[in-house]
């Protein structure tokens, strides 16, 4: 964490210095008639979203929640690798890390063929694989996870806070009008119940859940299969002589149907979740009048011979989801040719079964992609035809998602001997789950080659770290003070691109890159960065060295990567790092890059590598950042 650039300020470090306000926040506060982006509903996505434009206060954004305050418990509780690695960048991680329940391993229970009314462990896996991420898989209250994205608001230079108690009811887009083009009606459901207002935006992203307002304004409609599985979730308080309660488990019983149970934070708690029966095609999980009494039965039964005794539900409900999509994730119509002013993301666009546990996770990861991007249009440094990009590549990742859920199911579902996985000694159940590893951590996620992703030219340079998908971080050892760390956490999600320039053997390759990329004019650090900005505002460069700390040279480092920044040109001090000298690992090594030649890593906002290139590809380099932001020297785009 660096801190006083810009003079030495005291207190919480995690609370930044308020930007001048623009309004009030509160319920009694009236609300804005104009802002530049308009977000509906505060779950995860909407959150997610919320939180990186809070860091700008230039950009006046304004999210509703039809609610009136944060949801106390309930809801999804699975935050995968990908996930935690995100939350690294918004700095909530460990906070994340310290509070939950980490998933190391995966139980799985069939009935004894000896006794097939009773259920048996028939084998364990390594939930998250070695070296797969740097992070674990968490579970935790989904409400909890929604204070952390509030506080990360609260305390940004905006100090967005949510205006609850306002559903968004129609949402009108005016396609010959550029300045605030959408009209947004917000229905009072407050104390004022059924007033409306009119808000005007730039942009309206809709997080409203899978019910959405805004999606059914722009013309969207989610297809798919419809549910027919209902499922009962339950978070418990209880006793149960069942050995692998604190262990997620898969269990499938005989005759009684099948149970996952998730341990979850604190030590005590755990949620069990109980397929019930399939509904008729026509039929409405409500007309069951389910009760928590029936989840707690049926869980006893599918669990025989083991019980649980319960002493306090904390939360139930009936969950009763299929897999939907829409046909796209803006307001643009299939072959018309102009930019979108209004996104769906999370629930609204796309519904997934509880079983793989990624529809929390999905939901931010849409709002992680979108806000960098709105960042770039709404001050200026990228052309609005990059909003584009937002449901091109994420549409793709919610159909792979859904199809990937439906493989599974089908693995599950088919006869005896009818499986490909029925040829090893393993239970399919096993194989497929360790098949699905990196799918479920979300690190399956691969962008195709377009203007933010190259094509792999020199993808041989750095075979552990492929164009399209996230940035694999790995350890090293920063050099200015020895710190051991994940290179990877120096990513903010700040909307800044970051350059990751490895060196070779001979160094001095990495050294002419520092000098061109700081001086010279067709430089994407100067052509992109505003001169009244320091020189990493736009595109942050860090290098990385073969070497181990003690065999380099601080003082001989090239000044782009020793930067005088801020109001009194403090030196920055933490953009160069070596590798690991305490065991933990070679960042080289791990993650293939080229000793000889070395390599530059060129990483997007949201994580996700855009390109790897030789040292020396400065056309290359210039004419890729070309594409994306606006060369703010000479005023072109
Ligand atoms: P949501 O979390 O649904 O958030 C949408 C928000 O928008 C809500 O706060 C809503 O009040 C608000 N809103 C809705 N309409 C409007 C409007 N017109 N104007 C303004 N605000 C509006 N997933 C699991 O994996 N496991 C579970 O057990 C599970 N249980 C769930 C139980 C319930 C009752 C629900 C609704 C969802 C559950 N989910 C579960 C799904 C999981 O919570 C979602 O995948 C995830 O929350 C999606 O995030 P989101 O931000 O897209 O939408």
């Amino acid at each position: 964490m660096q801190l006083y650039l810009n003079g030495f300020r005291g207190g919480d470090p995690d609370i930044k210095v308020a930007a001048p306000t623009w309004r009030e926040f509160g319920s009694n506060a009236a609300l804005p008639e104009k802002v530049d982006v308009l977000i509906a509903g505060t779950g995860p996505a909407g959150l997610c979203l919320a939180a990186q434009l809070a860091q700008f206060p230039e950009i006046k954004t304004m999210i509703v929640e039809s609610s009136p305050r944060n949801i106390e418990k309930g809801k999804a509780d699975g935050i995968n690798t990908r996930t935690m690695e995100m939350f690294q960048a918004f700095g909530f991680a460990e906070d994340v890390k310290r509070e939950s329940y980490w998933v190391n391993q995966t139980a799985f229970w069939m009935p004894d063929a000896s006794n097939p009314a009773h259920i048996k462990r028939i084998g364990r896996v390594q939930d998250v694989s070695d070296d797969s991420s740097e992070m674990p898989h968490i579970l935790i209250n989904q409400a909890r996870l929604h204070q952390l994205f509030l506080d990360v608001m609260h305390n940004a230079p905006s100090r967005l806070t949510p205006d609850y108690n306002w559903s968004v009811e129609a949402v009108d887009v005016d396609p010959d009008a550029s300045d605030h083009p959408v009209t947004v009606t917000l229905k009072d459901t407050g104390v004022n119940w059924g007033e409306t207002k009119v808000v005007r935006a730039n942009y309206v992203v809709g997080c409203d859940g899978a019910r959405s307002n805004v999606r059914k304004a722009i013309g969207g409609e989610l297809h798919g299969d419809a549910a027919h599985q209902a499922w009962g979730v339950m978070d418990i308080l209880a006793n149960t002589d069942f050995p692998d309660v604190r262990q997620k488990c898969l269990i499938a019983s005989q005759s009684e149907g099948n149970i996952l149970i998730l341990p979850r934070e604190g030590g005590y708690l755990f949620r069990m979740y109980v397929e019930l029966d399939k509904l008729n095609p026509d039929e409405r999980v409500s007309t069951r009048n389910f009760t928590a009494d029936h989840l707690i039965e049926a869980a006893n039964r599918i669990m025989s011979p083991y019980s649980v005794d319960v002493k306090e539900v904390v939360w139930w409900s009936i969950y009763e989801i299929g897999h939907r999509l829409t046909d796209s994730f803006d307001d643009v119509p299939a072959g018309e040719d102009r930019n979108p002013r209004v996104f769906t993301a999370g629930d609204a666009c796309h519904t997934h079964s509880p079983k793989a546990g990624q529809g929390m996770n999905v939901s931010m990861q849409d709002t992680f992609n979108l806000g960098w991007k709105l960042v770039h249009v709404l001050t200026n440094r990228a052309d609005a035809r990059l909003l584009r990009s937002y449901s091109a590549e994420r549409w793709v990742e919610a159909k792979r998602l859904i199809d990937t859920d439906h493989e599974w199911a089908r693995i599950m579902s088919a006869p005896a001997g009818q499986s490909k996985l029925d040829s090893s000694n393993e239970p399919r159940f096993v194989q497929a789950f360790k098949e699905n590893l990196e799918f479920t951590g979300g690190l399956a996620v691969k962008y195709e080659p377009s203007a933010l992703t190259a094509l792999p030219t020199y993808q041989a340079l750095a075979t552990g770290q492929e164009i399209g998908r996230r940035f694999h971080s790995a350890p090293v050892v920063r050099l200015a003070d020895a710190k051991q760390m994940q290179l990877g956490h120096v990513a903010e999600a700040d909307a800044r691109w970051r350059i990751y320039a490895f060196a070779g053997q001979d160094q001095k390759p990495l050294f002419d890159l520092a000098e061109w990329l700081e001086n010279d004019p067709s430089s994407p650090v100067v052509k992109h960065t505003p001169r009244d900005k320091d020189c990493d505002a736009m595109i942050d460069v860090r290098a990385i060295f073969q070497q181990t700390f003690e065999q380099l040279s601080y003082e001989n480092m090239p000044t782009l990567l020793k930067p005088h920044k801020g109001k009194f040109g403090l030196q920055d001090h933490e953009k160069i790092f070596c590798v690991d000298h305490k065991g933990l690992g070679d960042i080289f090594e791990m993650r293939g890059i080229d000793r000889t030649a070395g390599c530059m890593i060129v990483v997007r906002p949201d994580q996700y590598i855009a390109n790897v290139l030789p040292l020396t590809a400065r056309e290359d380099l210039s004419a890729f950042f070309a594409s994306v932001l606006r060369d703010v020297r000479s005023g072109g785009v």
